[in-house]
């Protein structure tokens, strides 16, 4: 069996149990090396195999997998947060079906969730937005144009950007076209939950000189909006004149 498994934003232990005890029993572990926190791999066996993705090609992955599944080896695809953004884990997918082996996905904290939790942040705030984009500037991946970023800023929602760390320039620029203002506030977390975590939080004229600053160029969540500044109205469910299937309003 193969399993892909979201390894968690960073911190070592969070990891869901699940994956953990994949990671435990697993003959063969292949971890993305450019940013799974490579104290996870203290859980593999003494005799695991270990591969760094980061040095191999789609073919090489494929390969390793291929190798171990006809020894029925139990495997590991570790990729950093959850595999279901930025994992290119659809592609391995596909190649396996061709291939007819069999996978299942184990999910992990993406670090849209970690930086959340680090920064003490709500994305979605009453009377504010109800809607997170999450999205990229476009590098040397293509984005397509109905998503470029003036167009998502014209929402004014919360916004968390992968894979950005190095064109903020253009970033703020692009964002300041939509329905932001040089004054909504943003932050830049470098390393997410991982030990030399780092926070900066500034406002949207001032984001690309913030990186700059303090030598953030990579491995960073952009997060822009309204719900990091200090004005929301309170939810309705746990409004006290406010019914739901689990509780009568008191007033
Ligand atoms: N699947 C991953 C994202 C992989 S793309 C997830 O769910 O988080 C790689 C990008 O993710 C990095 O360029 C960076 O923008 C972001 N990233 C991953 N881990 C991070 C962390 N601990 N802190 C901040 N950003 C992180």
């Amino acid at each position: 069996m193969v399993s892909f498994v979201g390894a968690g934003p960073g911190a070592k232990d969070l990891i869901t149990v699940r994956g953990q005890r994949l990671l435990q029993d697993a003959d063969i572990i292949i971890y993305a090396g450019s940013l799974v926190n490579p104290a996870l791999l203290e859980y593999a066996k003494k005799d695991c195999e270990i591969y760094n993705s980061a040095e191999m090609t789609l073919e090489q992955v494929i390969g390793v997998i291929r190798r171990g599944a006809a020894r029925e080896r139990k495997i590991v695809r570790l990729h950093t947060g959850d595999p279901c953004l930025y994992g290119a884990v659809r592609e391995q997918m596909d190649a396996l079906d061709r291939l007819g082996i069999e996978y299942e996905v184990c999910p992990g904290v993406s670090s849209f969730c970690g930086a959340a939790a680090s920064l003490k942040a709500e994305y979605t705030l009453p009377g504010l937005t109800q809607t997170v984009i999450i999205t990229r500037a476009e590098g040397r991946t293509a984005v397509p144009q109905t998503e470029c970023l003036e167009a998502l800023a014209a929402h004014g929602a919360a916004m968390v950007l992968f894979l950005s760390a190095g064109l903020l320039q253009t970033v703020q620029e692009r964002l300041l076209l939509g329905a932001y203002t040089a004054d909504t506030p943003c932050a830049i977390v470098y390393k997410a939950t991982w030990e030399d975590e780092k926070i900066v939080r500034g406002r949207l004229c001032e984001l690309a000189e913030l990186a700059e600053k303090n030598g953030i160029r990579k491995t960073a969540l952009i997060v822009v909006g309204d719900f990091l500044g200090s004005d929301y109205e309170l939810s309705r469910l746990y409004a006290a004149d406010f019914s739901t299937e689990f509780r009568e309003a008191s007033v």
